[in-house]
């Protein structure tokens, strides 16, 4: 065997992989939040809850997310921040039908390269709970620990991005990172709208300027409490202007398998922006195509340059959806596509339309 000269290509280091990898699944704080909410739902969480500190404009930022949920016993905690490791699917054909957000392992992991992570969670069944704190991916020497606690898990994350100056100089201001992760909070609390969420900022969020709002940067708190119907918390969220002007309707096509309900605003509705809030099998999604369809159908309804509001909960079977298409899962491809779009677009404007004529009826008569 000849000895190869050496080129310029090589095996990065794994160390290297690593932060690389880690850039890709945790973007931004709310990127941070989606994933440990996530966590929290696939742990079956009826209550959760996330606060927030950014001090001077991306500095120093911490996490807290704490849910009800199953909690994580003592001997998966060594594994808990390791890449690849997941309690939630075992084999290909798990990863075909995964109905639960994680499947990779990847959160806590990358979470655990470019902050420091801390948990403390409890076994429902168990009497203690147990601290635990990561780095790169290590559980640190000297835990788990016992300590008080409640049934469920919190996880802390604290100076987040603290290894990745470029990353923490590219945030915009504390009030807009807070505000995206109230969105993401406010988002999932619609679809698991039976269960509670709150989300608060804890020291100093400053306005930080641009897009401080109204009331000079004070942002506002969210509470839900659980209720049985979806609008109710489209009223907590985006306020009684939006909720009072949905119409709901739903989306069925029996020959793919696909069903979806929808809250969109009526034609007496507009606002400056679109407010698209899109679930595909639970999951948040930002669906291009789906949204172009909807602002063709308003387009002809609403005064230009105004915009609807829709939020849709479609299922479908697991295999016609690839979440795994994009680092972030935020996109996804779908495989019937096509029959969706033309369905959903026909029923909103079918809808819109016959509210229309109802409308000029009442008036005529
Ligand atoms: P994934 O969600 O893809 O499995 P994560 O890195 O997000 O990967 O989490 C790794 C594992 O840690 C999960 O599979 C789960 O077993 C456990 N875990 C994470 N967060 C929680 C939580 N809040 N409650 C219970 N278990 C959790
Ligand atoms: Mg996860």
């Amino acid at each position: 065997v000849h000895e190869r000269a050496r080129g310029p290509i090589r095996v990065l280091p794994e160390d290297v992989v690593r932060s690389i990898a880690a850039g890709e699944a945790v973007v931004d704080l709310a990127g941070a939040v989606k994933e440990l909410l996530e966590n929290a739902l696939d742990a079956d969480a009826t209550s959760v809850n996330v606060s927030v500190c950014v001090r001077a404009a991306g500095m120093h930022i911490s996490l807290h997310v704490s849910d009800d949920g199953r909690g994580i016993a003592a001997y998966d905690l060594p594994l808990l921040c390791q890449r690849h490791a997941t309690s939630k699917i075992a084999s290909l054909q798990d990863l075909r039908t995964a109905h639960t957000y994680g499947f990779r392992g990847e959160a806590l992991a990358s979470i655990s390269q470019v902050a420091r992570v801390k948990v403390v969670s409890m076994v429902r069944e168990h009497t203690h709970a147990l601290e635990a704190a990561y780095h790169d991916g290590e559980l640190v020497a000297g835990f788990p620990k016992k300590v008080a606690g409640n049934p469920g898990t919190t996880i802390v994350v604290e100076d987040l991005f603290y290894n990745m100056p470029t990353r923490r100089r590219s945030m915009r201001p504390a009030s807009e990172e807070y505000r995206a992760v109230l969105d993401v909070v406010g988002k999932y609390a619609i679809r698991h709208h039976r269960k509670s969420f709150t989300c608060k900022k804890t020291g100093a969020v400053t306005s930080g300027g641009a897009g401080g709002g109204a009331s000079g940067g004070v942002l506002v708190d969210l509470r839900t409490t659980g209720c049985d119907d979806a609008r109710s918390v489209v009223r907590t969220v985006y306020g009684s202007s939006i909720a009072q002007e949905l119409t709901e309707l739903s989306v069925v096509l029996p020959e793919v398998h696909i069903s979806g309900s929808c809250l969109v605003s009526n034609a007496n509705y507009n606002a400056k922006r679109f407010v698209f809030v899109c679930f595909i099998n639970g999951r948040l999604v930002n669906c291009a195509p789906i949204k172009r369809a909807l602002l063709a159908v308003y387009g002809d309804l609403l005064p230009k340059g105004t915009y609807p509001f829709a939020y849709l909960d479609v299922s479908m079977p697991p295999e016609d959806v690839d979440a795994n298409i994009h680092p972030t899962k935020s996109e996804v491809q779908l495989l019937h596509l096509n029959a969706l779009l033309q369905s959903l677009s026909q029923k909103v404007s079918d809808r819109l339309k016959s509210a229309q004529t109802s409308r000029t009826y009442l008036v005529q008569g």
